[in-house]
C-alpha cells in the first residue's frame, strides 16, 4: 500500500489550496465568533474573517506562541464545552512551564488519521509489528504513534520507554518490523543488544524506526543503517499541534506536512515576515481543522525550510527538512551560532566516534568556552596515548572548520555518558547569563 489516503495525498496543488482556504475559513469564523481569546486577538490586529479571502491571507492573522498557551494554563484557550474532551496530553516543558493539550473525538481521530498516513509513508502497514518505544502517557510520542499503528492495522507493541534488555527480547520474541522512538534511544538500543549479542541486522526483523522528538542528522540517520541495516525516518510534531504527526516518505528527503490537515508556514523569526521555501527560518503551523485548541499561526519555534520542488512519491503535501534545533537550543559562543544538531553531524564524520555526546559551556572571564564530550566507539580504544592525542586534535580540527568556533574534546570511553529514554540532553550552560 503506497498511501493511506491516496486522494488527498496527491491531490492536485491548486485542489489543495482551495480545500486549505475553505477550512481556514470555518476555522477563523468559528473562532471569532465563539472564542474570547481568539476574538480579541483578532480585533487587537485589525482583522475580521471577512478579510479572509484566499490562503494567502493567513498572514493577515496574528501569531500564536508557547507563551499564549502558557498564559492560559491549564485549559483557558479551550473552544469546545468540556463535556465534549476526550483526553488531556501535557507537553514535556523542554524550555519551561508544560503546556497541556485538549482533544474531542475529532481531534484524536485527526491525529490518527496524520500519524497513519505517515506510518504508511514510512513502509508500515498491516504486515508490521511495531514496537513503540516513545514514553505511554502524559508525553503524546507513545499513544500517538499506538493509535497511528493501529489504524493502518500494524501489530502494536505498548512497550513504552526503559528496560532495554527487554526491549530486544522483545523485538526478537514478537519479531517486530517496525520501532518508533527517540533517535538517542534507538542508538542506545543497538548498543544494548551488541552487548548481548543480537545484531539487528541478522538476527531480527526490524528494518524500519520512526525517530523523533528530539533534533538529529542525516550522518546520524548513515550510522544506524551501518550499524544495524534499520532504516530510519523522521517524525516531527509538538504537542500544541496534537503530538507527532509528520514524517519523511521513503525519499528520505524531507518530512510531509499533510496539508489538508496543516498549513505550514516559514517565518523570519525577528521580523515576522513569511519566507519562500528554501530559507530557513522558524516553522510557524496553523492546524486547519482542531476543534478542542485550535492553533493558529503557532511559532513552533524550531528552524527549518520548505523544500522546493515536488516529490518523487507523489504526495503533493509540502516537506519540510529536518529540524535543526529551536531557536532557544541554539547556542551563542563568542557571538557564533551554534546548533547541538551541526556538532552531531560533524562528529559523526569521523568513524571512531558515536552519536553519544555532551556539550558543556563555561564563560571565564570576557570568552565562553565549549567542551565538547563524545564517546569512543568500543572498536576505536586504544592503548596508545599519541593515538588518543591525535584524535582528539583532529577533532577538535573537524569542529573548528564545521562551526567557525572552537570546541576542547573530550574523548570518552564507551558507555560513559548518560542514556536517555525520552529527550536526550545535550547541553549543559554553565554561563551565567
Ligand atoms: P516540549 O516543547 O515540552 O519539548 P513536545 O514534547 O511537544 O514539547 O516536543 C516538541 C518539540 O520536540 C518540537 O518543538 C521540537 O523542538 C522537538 N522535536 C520533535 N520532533 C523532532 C524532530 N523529528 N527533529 C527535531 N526536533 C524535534
Ligand atoms: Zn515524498
Amino acid at each position: 500500500m503506497a498511501y493511506y489516503n491516496e486522494k488527498i495525498e496527491t491531490m492536485p496543488k491548486d485542489e489543495l489550496s482551495k480545500l486549505q482556504y475553505q477550512e481556514l475559513k470555518k476555522l477563523v469564523t468559528r473562532l471569532y465568533d465563539s472564542s474570547a481569546f481568539y476574538h480579541k486577538k483578532m480585533d487587537e490586529t485589525g482583522v475580521k474573517p471577512a478579510d479572509i479571502t484566499s490562503i494567502t491571507d493567513i498572514t493577515k492573522l496574528p501569531f500564536m506562541k508557547k507563551t499564549d498557551l502558557r498564559d492560559n494554563y491549564p485549559d483557558g484557550l479551550v473552544c469546545v464545552p468540556h463535556e465534549d474532551l476526550v483526553r488531556y496530553h501535557v507537553s514535556s516543558g523542554t524550555t519551561g512551564k508544560p503546556t497541556v493539550v485538549a482533544y474531542t473525538q475529532n481531534d484524536i481521530d485527526l491525529w490518527s488519521e496524520c500519524v497513519a498516513r505517515s506510518l504508511v509513508s514510512c513502509g508500515v502497514g498491516k504486515k508490521d509489528v511495531l514496537q513503540v518505544c516513545y514514553g505511554y502517557g502524559l508525553f503524546t510520542g507513545g499513544l500517538g504513534l499506538h493509535y497511528g499503528g493501529e489504524k493502518v492495522g500494524a501489530t502494536v507493541i505498548p512497550a513504552s520507554t526503559g528496560n532495554s534488555e527487554r526491549q530486544i527480547e522483545l523485538i526478537q520474541d514478537l519479531k517486530t518490523t517496525a520501532i518508533a522512538c527517540t533517535p538517542s534511544y534507538f542508538i542506545h538500543l543497538i548498543d544494548v543488544a551488541k552487548r548481548m549479542g543480537v545484531d539487528f541486522n541478522k538476527d531480527t526483523l526490524l528494518r524500519t524506526a520512526v525517530l523523533g522528538a528530539e533534533p538529529w542528522t542525516d550522518a546520524m540517520r548513515r550510522y544506524i543503517y551501518a550499524e544495524s541495516g534499520v532504516t530510519a525516518h523522521n517524525i516531527f510534531g509538538t504537542s500544541e499541534i496534537s503530538g507527532p504527526m509528520f514524517t519523511d516518505c521513503s525519499e528520505l528527503n524531507g518530512m510531509h506536512i499533510c496539508g489538508d490537515i496543516a498549513y505550514t508556514e516559514i517565518i523570519d523569526p525577528k521580523t515576522g515576515e513569511q519566507l519562500p521555501p528554501g530559507e530557513k527560518g522558524e516553522l510557524t503551523i496553523t492546524v486547519l481543522k482542531k476543534e478542542a485548541i485550535p492553533m493558529i499561526r503557532y511559532r513552533i519555534g524550531d528552524i527549518t525550510s520548505i523544500i522546493e520542488g515536488d516529490c518523487a512519491c507523489g504526495r503533493t503535501s509540502p516537506r519540510i527538512d529536518r529540524l535543526q534545533g529551536r531557536v532557544d537550543d541554539m547556542l551563542i559562543i563568542r557571538g557564533i551560532n551554534v546548533f547541538p544538531s551541526a556538532i552531531e553531524h560533524a562528529l559523526l564524520k569521523n568513524p571512531y566516534l558515536t552519536s553519544h555526546f555532551m556539550i558543556e559551556v563555561f564563560r571565564t572571564g570576557p570568552l565562553d568556552d565549549m567542551l565538547v564530550k563524545v564517546e569512543l566507539k568500543p572498536d576505536a580504544m586504544t592503548d596508545s596515548i599519541n593515538g588518543l592525542m591525535e584524535m582528539q586534535m583532529r577533532t577538535e580540527r573537524a569542529l573548528r572548520d564545521a562551526l567557525n568556533v572552537s570546541a576542547k574534546i573530550e574523548l570518552c570511553p564507551p558507555n560513559s555518558l548518560p542514556r536517555f529514554e525520552g529527550k536526550a540532553k545535550r547541553v549543559i550552560d554553565h554561563r551565567v547569563i
